[in-house]
């Protein structure tokens, strides 16, 4: 129906999470009458964040380095880790400014039917972390779902047989049940991290 680049430009933003054929059209659309300058920023900026951006070494947050500025920022409480699901759930938190510690991005949740177990998530290494000492308080602030309260059951089970010292907390309730932490208000998530209760 259209020539091949105009077929592959909707095809490839058909792939964007929220955006069906319609609005992949209408977007093809819109880059194709865009000023050559803002159409190459867009391909510009979508080439550099794949070629500068990793996971820290650390914690598995965003980083343009080998850590993120999280785990080298020194006034950063280091014996507290937030365990989140997605890179995208640190920053909901930080505008919350309730939170003082360190990350650790899981890359998901536990989902057995869609075969995600705790091999695909970077669970073994929250536990290497804990095990390595020094750590007081770990906050599962995993979303409020199914898989999201499923992850922090298991976690919170493990943590207390391999390292009972270590106090386990999850976030109060209030976080609207079935949502992501990225949607939720700061001033709700706020409540909810200063309420956090022991597991
Ligand atoms: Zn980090």
């Amino acid at each position: 129906m259209y020539a091949p680049p105009v077929q592959r430009l909707i095809t490839e933003l058909g792939k964007l999470p929220g955006i069906g054929a319609r609005t992949a059209q209408r977007l093809a659309f819109h880059i194709l009458r865009t000023s050559p300058e803002d159409a190459n920023g867009l391909a510009d900026a979508i080439r550099e964040v794949k070629e500068r951006i990793g996971q820290c070494e650390i914690c598995f947050n965003l980083a343009d380095g080998p850590r993120c500025r999280i785990c080298e920022d020194e006034r950063r409480d280091a014996a507290l880790i937030c365990v989140v699901e997605e890179a995208g759930d640190v920053i909901p938190v930080e505008r919350t400014h309730e939170y003082r510690g360190r990350y650790h991005v899981l890359g998901g949740a536990l989902s057995p039917i869609d075969g995600v177990d705790p091999d695909d998530l970077k669970i073994a290494q929250l536990y290497r972390r804990v095990a390595e000492g020094g750590i007081r308080e770990v906050v599962l602030a995993t979303n409020p779902t199914t898989t999201g309260e499923a992850t922090a059951l298991h976690i919170a089970d493990q943590l207390r047989e391999r390292n009972p010292e270590v106090v386990v907390t999850r976030l109060a309730s209030g976080l609207p049940v079935g949502g992501d932490l990225e949607y939720a208000d700061e001033v709700t998530l706020g409540k909810a991290f200063s309420g956090r209760r022991r597991v």
